[in-house]
């Protein structure tokens, strides 16, 4: 039977205010669980989150199919995707080291690696160290990292994991150089045309790993908030925006939620007892493919050109004299 936390009044974490809107209930799409976790916005900042997300973070277990090497076709696009974030960073990065902040499995250190940018992992699900030591598996709290030493960070798809962003953002500013750095952070887009679709089966909502929603305002809220102020954001990611579009429509379509992702990228698709919803999940997600990726992908395009893409990169600087300054534009 379904429960429910989080029933007493909820406050924002990052400015307190009670002033909280339930924008929806949903349960876990990728590993269900039967729990129902409550995405509310803040009327005073406009944060939108789980409330309480250190409890929500510590309760979330990983499976270990989340960390699934890539394989087959994903391989190759995964191969493809990591040679386009080194070429992005080139255009930011000044000399110096790079830290891949949260970097997983690590294929994105390894891309760099190979491009010659002197480099590093750090993740508490990092691989062992090897010989070079491009691996740190831990946190910023258990790293003993210099400050000032490093020359760029990247951060995919790391905020909105985090139940301390804003302590990550301010360790992060402190290990970056005063001058020339520069940090690269990529979240989803609450605010895009893919999540204004259908917000409940919008794919990256992602509940519960997904413990904050950032749009373009409220990151470079939260980036200004750790000393940081926007110096470029991108609202088109080809890696991201066309797949988010073709398994948001496919939940829409009253597919099993999340199916073509959990096929294709966690390789992990238990039997369900509801085999008719099986079967036209298949059929649809097939007969569709044709018409539903090019479109995906024309619509991806689209909402980025209108400023609402559904996964939004920026790189950051750091302001001199530290952290803890708004100068957010
Ligand atoms: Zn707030």
């Amino acid at each position: 039977m379904p429960f429910e936390r989080e029933k007493q009044e909820p406050s924002c974490p990052d400015c307190g205010s009670k002033d909280m809107r339930l924008l929806l209930s949903r349960g876990d799409f990728v590993y269900p669980s039967g729990e129902l976790y409550h995405l509310h916005e803040c009327g005073n900042c406009g944060l939108v989150c789980l409330p309480d997300p250190a409890a929500v973070a510590a309760a979330t277990d990983y499976p270990a199919s989340y960390f699934k090497p890539a394989s087959g076709l994903t391989r190759v696009l995964e191969k493809f995707f990591n040679w386009r974030r080194v070429r992005f960073l080139a255009k930011y990065r000044s000399p110096g080291d790079v830290l891949d902040f949260g970097c997983g499995s690590g294929e994105f250190v390894r891309a760099l690696t190979a491009s010659g940018v002197p480099c590093f992992g750090l993740d508490p699900h990092a691989p062992d160290a090897g010989p070079d030591g491009a691996f740190i598996r831990g946190t910023l709290d258990t790293a003993a990292l210099r400050p000032g030493a490093l020359g760029a960070v990247t951060a995919w798809h790391v905020l909105e994991h985090l139940a301390d962003p804003h302590g990550a953002l301010l360790g992060l500013r402190r290990l970056l150089a005063e001058e020339g750095s520069v940090l690269i952070v990529s979240v989803p887009n609450i605010s895009s045309w893919q999540a204004a679709l259908n917000p409940g089966k919008w794919f990256y909502l992602d509940l519960p790993r997904h413990l904050r929603q950032y749009s373009p305002e409220t990151l470079e809220a939260a980036l200004g908030r750790a000393g940081f102020t926007v110096a470029g954001l991108s609202h088109f990611s080809l890696e991201y925006g066309p797949y988010g579009w073709w398994q948001t429509i496919l939940n829409v379509l009253g597919c099993e939620p999340d199916f073509a992702f959990k096929y294709l990228k966690r390789g992990d698709v238990p039997a369900v007892k509801n085999a008719a919803l099986r079967a036209y999940t298949v059929f649809v997600t097939a007969a569709l493919a044709p018409a539903l990726i090019p479109l995906s992908v024309l619509l991806s395009w689209a909402e980025s050109a209108a400023g609402r893409g559904g996964v939004i990169t920026a790189a950051a600087v750091p302001n001199r004299g530290g952290g803890g300054n708004f100068k957010g534009a």
